[in-house]
């Protein structure tokens, strides 16, 4: 038996993420680069999978809902037309003192720096837009600038009648996207949860006007469904509603799904009633008709779009954060577990041998060889079974399997569970259909 300890920091999970490679700063050799991190050989097994998890749910297991890949930079005007240009800034403080800066609805304006110390010594708050821009071609002039997107979301709304046009979606259907975005964000902290490069994981959902209310809701429900699947204990996820100050310009209704992070209860997806306010807009921008027409009722109007807007990187930061254990055992030691669901585990089976010699690695890699086929795969043979059973808790793999010299004799090997550390005998020829099974009926203790 054992029992659960100390509650996850951020601190740990940063020293864990860096020490077996999940997640490393970004160009460290140079001092590193504030806001931006680079996902090592774990953390994108991880972050690829959190991804598919994703897009399986949300394409292959809702029948109407289709996908989409869009550029990063796209035509200036969508930013024009989606209010961004004009609205999608944050207020920003610097300190005279000693020029740090603040987000101004992050701080107490009236109190001490919280860098320096220094009182009242801000300057007047000023709007800063969030978007990176550059410039396309050889000329650097107002008319080349374009952006890198702030969200995924308007590739979406701009190839919608493209969609239409070129499959065979009839409303109420959905588009899905996952792709990187770019903020230019005053304050970066937190580790992976706030970044200037990121990446989203969006779906717009088309409904006829009126319908809308209800599709919220069913999303909504499907949303918090989706977290509880994923295997993310439901004390530590609520939705928050968003009150009138908080709504933003496009939003008639929006509630937000929190995690309980490390810091605290904060934002891990968006649910936005959008109403038909980025097709009108693109509409007019583009002079283009952006309406659909319902072949059965012969009806013609600008659906209204409900959005489920989650981030990428930060959902691998809830899923890190809610994953972390430490254990004290009965012998004394600590051991640190990772309860990664098994589809989104960077590895989902460690072969272990028990001795090299007599054939035993030998006929341990052919096992492992074997499974490949099915699963993300791990060989380890070097040191004793209990440090090598650690490290593999260490980086959340659900399964180990241990070679010895019965498996020689009678064609069994041991299967050894992460989060229970029970162990079972299992015929080899049974083993990929015993691991499937595992896996689709797991649930963390
Ligand atoms: P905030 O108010 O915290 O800046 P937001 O409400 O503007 O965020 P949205 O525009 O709704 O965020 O973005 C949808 C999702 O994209 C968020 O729920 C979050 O998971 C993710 N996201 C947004 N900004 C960032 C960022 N800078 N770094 C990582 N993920 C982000």
């Amino acid at each position: 038996m054992a029992e659960a300890t100390t509650e996850v920091t951020m601190d740990k999970l940063v020293s864990l993420c860096k020490r077996r490679g999940f997640v490393y700063q970004s160009s460290e050799i140079y001092g590193g680069l504030t806001g931006a991190w680079d996902y090592g050989p774990l953390g994108v097994e991880l972050k690829n999978n959190v991804e598919h998890f994703w897009w399986k749910e949300m394409t292959q297991l809702h029948d109407n809902i289709v996908g989409l890949d869009a550029a990063i930079m796209m035509h200036p005007r969508t930013w024009e037309a989606s209010g961004h240009v004009d609205n999608f800034s944050d207020p920003l403080v610097d300190c005279k003192n000693c020029k740090s800066r603040f987000r101004a609805d992050q701080i107490d304006l009236e109190a001490a720096c919280p860098v320096c110390g220094v009182k009242g010594e801000f300057t007047e708050p000023r709007d800063f837009n969030l978007m990176f821009s550059t410039y396309m071609g050889a000329v650097k002039s107002e008319d080349n600038i374009v952006y890198l997107r702030p969200e995924t979301a308007q590739g979406i709304f701009v190839n919608f009648k493209n969609v239409v046009q070129t499959s065979r979606v009839r409303i109420p259907f959905g588009i899905a996207q996952v792709g990187k975005a770019f903020r230019n964000e005053i304050t970066t902290k937190n580790f992976i949860f706030r970044t200037l490069e990121f990446e989203q994981m969006e779906m717009q959902f088309f409904v006829k006007p009126g319908d809308d209310q209800e599709w919220f809701e069913y999303w909504k429900n499907e949303r918090i469904n989706y977290y509880n699947k994923l295997g993310i204990r439901k004390d530590k996820l609520r939705f928050h509603q968003h009150g009138p100050d908080e709504l933003a310009h496009y939003a008639k209704d929006a509630f937000d799904i929190e995690f309980y992070f490390p810091m605290g209860w904060q934002e891990l997806e968006g649910i936005h009633s959008r109403t038909d306010f980025d097709l009108a807009r693109h509409a007019e921008f583009s002079r283009k008709d952006m309406t659909y027409l319902d072949d059965q009722t012969r009806e013609r109007y600008v659906p209204y779009v409900i959005e489920t807007s989650a981030g990428l990187t930060r959902s691998v930061l809830m899923v890190l954060s809610d994953a972390y254990e430490e254990q004290q055992l009965e012998d004394g030691e600590t051991r640190t577990v990772m309860h990664f669901h098994p589809l989104v585990a960077p590895v989902t089976v460690a072969v272990l041998p028990l001795v090299k010699k007599d054939g035993i690695a030998d006929l341990a890699k052919s096992i492992e060889k074997e499974l490949r086929e099915d699963y993300a795969t791990f060989y380890d043979q070097s040191g004793a079974i209990g440090r090598r059973y650690r490290r593999q808790d260490e980086i959340g793999t659900p399964f180990c399997i241990t070679i010895d010299y019965d498996t020689k004799e009678d064609n069994t090997v041991t299967i050894r569970y992460r989060d229970s550390m029970k162990q079972e005998r299992v015929p080899v020829s049974e083993l990929a259909q015993k691991i499937r099974t595992e896996i689709k009926n797991y649930r963390r203790d």
